[in-house]
């Protein structure tokens, strides 16, 4: 009958020209039954409950967060890293104390702790030791240059490098060229105008935590200062002085060293060939503790519960790890909550330095983080337009009723600001996919960093569809037929063609 060959000739067509529309919204309906309301809602009131004291970095009670998303991992058929048998990459730390006391002097003039120089990093000393000026002591540049018992004194950063994040991140390196070189300590003059002096000594003036450096067998480093050279010509005045040596004096009680945990989980991928290929999906469990000062027994007005930062991002990874290891695509997934993400990156950062899957089979990090939501319709992409994966990002938050849109305050450095920069720096492109925020405003600045930022105060119905949103992006990014890379000029394209050897 006409009818029904009408209607056979319907199907075939609707089969050959739709069946990436039908996949693609099957997907989703799928996602939407498996990825269900009560587990989002119930790992974020369980992460942000008041009894874990706020998930701060070096507690008990982030401890035991840490066991409850490897106890996930576990029950939820995912894999440890190949090679390992615990969940957990341990992350050593230190509590660096003040320094006591901490004079420099050059023959007459002295410079003193926290007024003219910060200490960078744990190491002590108390020595008369000969000195040398150098221009940026380079690895080659101390290597050509007998350092052997001096102290190095430099221009902070390296060649071409001008902002306090370079300098951060090449400080270690740095430290690690001159402690080889034979060096007894290492002094950067310090004089960017982009930081102002009295922010830097605020923040490494007194009490903080750090990675632990050196391993644990290792020898420890060698004392690096900076030092304020933005009022005088420091340089100037130690080229032109009479003085060899300097008196060097930094003391003070030894650190305290402690680990807190990385929780990674594998999901391996289907592809014979692209499940060699890793997709990264992180979120930080840690958050900032309790209100200093607080009354004991603690009450809830004291606890920084952290639900928005970032008990909804870790909500967001355990959900993504539930559904893809029931649903594994292409690619293999690695599962990532960090630790220490709010006293620096630091947890991130320890991985990106010591990867238990090689950097470059990651080819790619979506991680989830950020300040909150003022804008229930929207998905905020902090980095959205810098890698190839818009497409999929966008048409998984359009799945759900929602729009990926770009960061709107690019001035705040956004993209700089979450863990994904550990991975993006390495050449992984990583955006970071946030809740949505149009600006920071009133709704956003109530909840972030404060401790009104509770579960109840939460849209379920709208943080669900977010996460479902993310969970789809995941699926989608890692059954493409090629990874998708940074976007032709970007800042971090140059380490990426590096990173993969790419032509
Ligand atoms: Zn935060």
């Amino acid at each position: 009958m006409p009818t029904s060959r009408f209607t056979t000739l319907l199907i075939l067509l609707s089969l050959i020209f739709s069946t990436p529309i039908l996949s693609q919204s099957a997907d989703a309906d799928h996602i939407k039954e498996a990825v269900s309301q009560a587990d989002v809602e119930f790992n974020i009131y369980f992460l942000a409950a008041d009894e874990f004291l706020g998930r701060d970095t070096g507690t008990q009670e982030l401890k035991i967060a840490s066991r409850y998303i490897a106890t996930w991992f576990q029950t939820n058929g995912i894999e440890t890293a190949p090679g390992y048998d615990s969940y957990f990459q341990n992350v050593p730390f230190q509590r660096l104390r003040e320094p006591d006391r901490g004079v420099v002097a050059f023959g007459d003039s002295t410079f003193t702790l926290n007024r003219d120089f910060v200490a960078l990093n744990s190491e002590r000393g108390s020595f008369d030791a000969p000195f040398i000026v150098l221009e940026y002591g380079s690895r080659e540049e101390l290597s050509e240059q007998n350092v052997e018992g001096k102290i190095v004194i430099t221009a902070t950063g390296l060649e071409g490098q001008s902002s306090p994040q370079q300098f951060f991140y090449t400080a270690g390196q740095k430290r690690e060229w001159a402690k080889e070189a034979g060096a007894v300590a290492l002094i950067e003059l310090f004089s960017t105008r982009q930081l102002p002096w009295q922010f830097l000594v605020n923040f490494l003036g007194g009490d903080r935590v750090a990675l632990y450096e050196g391993g644990d067998n290792e020898e420890g480093s060698i004392p690096h200062l900076w030092m304020n050279a933005t009022q005088a010509d420091i340089k100037g005045f130690l080229t032109a002085s009479d003085a060899e040596s300097a008196d060097f004096e930094l003391i003070g009680e030894e650190p305290e060293k402690f680990y807190s945990r990385n929780v990674i989980g594998i999901i391996e991928g289907t592809d014979p060939e692209l499940k060699d290929e890793y997709l990264l999906l992180s979120a930080h469990y840690d958050h900032i503790g309790v209100v200093a000062g607080h009354p004991e027994p603690i009450t809830s007005e004291y606890i920084f519960n952290g639900a928005r930062d970032n008990a909804v991002g870790t909500a967001g990874v355990l959900a993504a790890g539930k559904y893809l290891s029931q649903n594994p695509p292409k690619r293999s997934i690695i599962l990532a909550a960090w630790t220490a993400e709010e006293i620096g990156l630091l947890g991130s950062n320890y991985f990106a330095e010591n990867p238990m899957i090689p950097l470059e089979q990651i080819v790619y990090n979506l991680n989830i983080d950020g300040a909150g939501y003022n804008d229930t319709t929207k998905v905020t992409v902090i980095g959205l337009g810098r890698t190839e994966a818009d497409p999929e990002m966008k048409a998984a938050a359009e799945s759900f009723g929602l729009e990926a849109i770009p960061d709107p305050v690019p001035e705040q450095n956004l993209f700089d600001r979450s863990d994904n920069v550990s991975f993006a720096r390495q050449g992984i492109p990583a955006p970071t996919y946030s809740m949505g925020l149009t600006a920071f405003d009133e709704e956003i600045n109530y909840y972030y960093h404060q401790v009104t930022d509770e579960p109840h105060t939460i849209n379920y119905n709208y943080v669900t569809a977010y996460i479902r949103s993310f969970v789809l992006a995941a699926q989608k990014i890692a059954n493409r037929d090629e990874a998708p890379f940074w976007m032709p000029g970007d800042v971090y394209e140059e380490a990426g063609i590096e990173l993969y050897n790419r032509q």
